[in-house]
């Protein structure tokens, strides 16, 4: 904030200054007034002794203060008596005469501090307060300044209309917005200004602010020399400087803004599109592959019902029958999955042992185990563990953990299955001795097609989707799988959890 440099009257005064200094000029100014009586005193002779001091107290009084002009007017009086005795010039006539001058001389310069300081209180009073309001006029004339420096640099454009949508002030980021100078647009109505359509939508918006008498937010489109334009605008009631009613807009260019997400939206669309007929063609390849399969397995059923004699026809028929397997697998998944992604799967709910399904799912994953030579140690409580769910997809979940354990452990490895009760919670576990999930991929390798090494995975025979398959089922149970691992070569543990079944009935109920 600027601040004068020039003291005021106030400021001139000795009255800031240490007590000895300003007694000091006291002492001063009733030696020059004695001087000054001593040097009259062959024009005045014994008239008006206390001449000189009337003034001296005067000023004192003013610069200095009551103290300093009181203790001149005491010198003074000790001053000139002295003066005159030592002169041999009587002070008055007789005694009482002298008495009553000295008395005169006191009242008459007590009244004059008394009035001296009173004015000098007024004066200061008065500066003090002009003092302000001029600092105040400063510090508005600032804000002016940043003010308008605001609102000429802000990327928004601002106006102030009155009630009939007269523009009173605008900014230069409006001008620049609407493409039009503030000479055009000052004191005329938006419907002078604008095209019609423009001037409508404006002017509706604004009409809407002064009855609802708070802000309120519009999107307004426009359309400029052939050019569609979208703004955010916020109004709000705000009165003029004459106190009639007003709004003041604040209004945002945002068309590049709505076409970014015009187009966001549009790509959006495309690749849902995509995706879908990508789902469609998935679920239409696995139902063309796996109408084949059914019968090729039977016909090398059939071939090998025969015992061939020739050893190599045993092998190439064993061969087949266990690739055509493993391809129906892999396309029973990629079935499931469009089954699941369109909602088409349904769940057959009965009470199950979940011992039962984890038999079954043995059955499945046996011979992948064998083939690796893996030792199997399952471990199953004696009593029945009771889960409410489909028996087939439950055996379905576990014999993909399964399966996956056999795939991601090197050739005699170690596999534990256990199935386990824990309070309200059934757990079946299967954990392995091989390859491991780095800590990295441990969530991902849930998510659809996500492979931790899809060049080496692809020589396992997978397709990233196995585990996605088997979660949703989970999830479609009320449980989920979990996995854990150690890291890269450290095994690898997921675990199944399904609520037991006396809490599934238990929800239910509460349902
Ligand atoms: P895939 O058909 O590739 O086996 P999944 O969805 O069943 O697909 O598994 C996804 C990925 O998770 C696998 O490609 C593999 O990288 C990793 N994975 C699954 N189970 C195991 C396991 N027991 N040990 C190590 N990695 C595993």
């Amino acid at each position: 904030m600027r601040v004068s440099a020039c003291p005021s009257r106030a400021e001139a005064s000795l009255t800031r200054h240490r007590w000895y200094f300003r007694y000091g000029v006291a002492l001063l100014f009733v030696v020059a007034a004695l001087g000054l009586r001593w040097v009259l005193q062959p024009w005045l002779g014994e008239r008006v002794p206390f001449l000189t001091f009337f003034p001296a107290a005067a000023l004192l009084a003013w610069y200095a203060g009551a103290g300093p002009a009181a203790l001149a007017v005491g010198a003074g009086l000790i001053g000139v008596d002295y003066l005159f005795a030592r002169e041999g010039v009587p002070l008055a006539a007789d005694p009482v005469t002298a008495f009553l001058l000295q008395l005169f001389y006191l009242v008459i310069t007590a009244v004059m501090i008394w009035l001296a300081v009173l004015a000098r209180r007024r004066t200061e009073a008065a500066e003090g307060a002009a003092e302000v309001s001029r600092r105040a006029v400063e510090a508005l004339e600032l804000t002016r300044a940043e003010m308008k420096a605001v609102l000429e640099n802000v990327p928004t454009g601002i106006y102030h209309l009155d009630a009939e949508d007269r523009f009173v002030f605008v900014n230069a980021p409006y001008e620049r917005l609407m493409q039009r100078p503030s000479a055009e647009l000052i004191g005329r109505r938006i419907a002078e200004v604008f095209p019609p359509d423009a001037a409508a939508q404006f002017g509706e918006n604004n009409r809407r602010v002064l009855p609802a008498g708070r802000t309120l937010a519009f999107e307004e489109v426009t359309t400029f020399d052939g050019e569609r334009r979208v703004y955010s605008s916020v109004k709000t009631p705000l009165p003029l400087a004459d106190g009639s009613p007003g709004v003041l807009g604040l209004s945002t260019d945002i068309t590049a803004q709505k076409q970014a997400e015009e187009r966001l939206r549009e790509s959006e669309a495309r690749l849902r599109e995509a995706d879908r007929r990508k789902d469609e063609f998935i679920a239409m390849l696995s139902h063309e592959l796996r109408n084949p399969l059914a019968p090729i397995l039977t016909a090398t059923q059939f071939l090998a019902l025969a015992e061939p004699s020739d050893a190599r026809l045993r092998g190439a028929l064993d061969i087949i029958g266990r690739q055509v397997r493993v391809m129906a697998r892999l396309v029973d998944d990629l079935l499931d999955l469009s089954r699941l992604t369109s909602g088409r799967i349904e769940l057959r709910r009965e009470r199950v042992d979940a011992a039962v399904a984890l038999e079954e799912a043995l059955q499945v994953s046996r011979p992948l185990i064998e083939q690796a030579r893996h030792e199997l140690v399952v471990r199953r409580p004696d009593e029945p563990v009771y889960v409410e769910g489909d028996l087939v997809r439950l055996a379905q979940i576990v014999a993909n953990l399964v399966n996956n354990a056999a795939k991601y452990t090197p050739p005699g490895g170690r596999i534990e299955v256990a199935l386990e009760r824990e309070e309200d919670r059934v757990m079946i576990r299967v954990a392995d001795n091989g390859i491991g999930v780095p800590a990295d991929m441990i969530e991902r390798i849930f998510e659809m097609y996500a492979q931790v090494d899809s060049s080496s995975e692809r020589t396992r025979g997978g397709l990233g989707i196995g585990l996605t398959l088997a979660q949703q089922l989970a999830v479609m149970h009320g449980g989920r799988i979990e996995a854990r691992s150690a890291g890269a070569g450290r095994g690898s543990t997921f675990t199944l959890y399904l609520p037991a079944a006396e809490i599934a009935d238990a929800r239910r109920g509460a349902a």
